[in-house]
């Protein structure tokens, strides 16, 4: 389908932070396929625990255990707030699973009216139909049909407009730590602090939509973990498997008391492969040296684009966003930057809010900071004149 439009580039490998076309172009990867590949391209360690996993065993369904998922889960429960995983192939089925298991808690809780979760406008959730609703933004549910009831969307970080919307039918307030997608928009701590006082006083569940911000991005395991706030559901993917499909809803034993035997599956969730990977990729970016590790380059890599900021002072309004998960707020289409960055071999995604998101491989080389600072400054040149 012509879901992604027209395409003009293609790669047939990668090495790091680099990406390789057929005829040899080398480009420089900041999108790392959209905070996916969080060690970059064709890491050994990772090629190995795959092609290993590959001549074993790939795939035996939910019937059987699985041990790499027993393994995975106890990684997360060990590193992470949550006591129980389900795994799921990608950020849209854990947020869905994260709302499914927020509604059953209140439903075996003897509250079944409690299904409404507040979200927040400009976040993204994901492409189902539920997720779609609970995000609320018109562009990407227009044409398919009526929406899906019981979300209530309130505007960004506004914890005045939270407590309005909560009512004896809200089951949980559901909310990125920093919307990626809306364009690297950091909630501020005190509002997530709020957050979590509101839950508790009103028996609400807290969700943590972590698809973007987690597995090291932002320098923490998982962004919450800057603060002393803990959700009680939260959705991971994305970075989860470094670029092998893999997702992810933690919850402690308490919120996911409702999701019981035969309450929900996934026929592929937490495959050999997946977990697989997925291990080898979290025992390597929750190694507190590579979490500092993390925090420095993203240091680095924030205060040059702070200088770039100067240099383009018409062009680049703001500098955006913790960790690597860093964003240009423009006074242009986003889509102009990419272009013209791309032009400079140098791969940027886009994102609402005229924003362009930098996300590089999280064990991005300082060399291949510097070197995408200077094509980025080229870009904006292009621009300027
Ligand atoms: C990408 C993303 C999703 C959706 O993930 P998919 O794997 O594309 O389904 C959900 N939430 C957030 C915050 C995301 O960034």
């Amino acid at each position: 389908m012509a879901t992604y439009g027209p395409k003009t580039l293609a790669f047939v490998r990668g090495e790091g932070c680099w990406l390789i076309t057929k005829d040899d172009q080398r480009y420089l990867d900041c999108g790392s396929g959209i905070a996916v590949n969080v060690l970059g391209h064709a890491h050994p360690k990772l090629v190995a625990a795959l092609t290993e996993q590959a001549g074993k065993l790939w795939h035996t369904s939910n019937l059987y255990e699985i041990e790499g998922q027993e393994t995975l889960a106890a990684k997360l429960v060990a590193t992470t707030f949550a006591d129980v995983v389900f795994f799921c192939n990608s950020g849209a089925e854990a947020c869905e699973g994260a709302i499914k298991t927020a509604r059953r808690y209140h439903y075996v809780n003897g509250a079944p009216d409690r299904h409404r979760i507040i979200t927040f406008e400009g976040a993204f959730h994901g492409r189902t139909l539920a997720t779609l609703s609970a995000a609320g933004n018109p562009k990407h549910l227009d044409g398919f049909g009526p929406e899906m009831p019981g979300f209530d969307h309130v505007p960004f970080g506004d914890v005045a407009a939270v407590e309005a919307a909560l009512t004896d039918e809200t089951a949980a307030i559901m909310v990125e730590p920093v919307q990626g997608e809306g364009g690297v928009r950091v909630l501020p701590s005190d509002v997530l602090t709020k957050l979590r006082e509101l839950c508790d006083d009103n028996g609400v569940l807290l969700i943590l939509d972590e698809v973007q911000t987690g597995v090291g991005r932002t320098g923490h395991l998982f962004a919450h973990q800057a603060s002393d706030v803990w959700p009680d559901i939260m959705a991971v993917a994305k970075g989860l498997g470094g670029g092998f499909p893999i997702g992810a809803v933690l919850a402690t034993n308490e919120a996911a008391k409702g999701m019981t035997a035969g309450t929900h599956g996934s026929t592929f969730g937490g495959n050999p492969l997946a977990t697989a990977v997925a291990g080898t990729v979290l025992d390597i970016v929750s190694a507190p040296d590579f979490l500092q590790s993390v925090k420095d380059k993203a240091l680095r890599f924030k205060q040059g684009l702070a200088a770039l900021k100067d240099t383009h002072p018409t062009l680049v309004e703001d500098v955006r966003g913790t960790g690597l998960l860093l964003g240009l707020k423009l006074t242009c289409e986003p889509a102009d930057l990419v272009k013209a960055a791309l032009n400079e071999h140098l791969l940027l995604v886009g994102a609402a809010d005229n924003t362009v998101r930098i996300l590089p491989p999280l064990n991005v080389e300082d060399g291949d900071i510097s070197e995408a600072l200077s094509r980025l400054d080229r870009a904006l040149k292009s621009l300027s004149t």
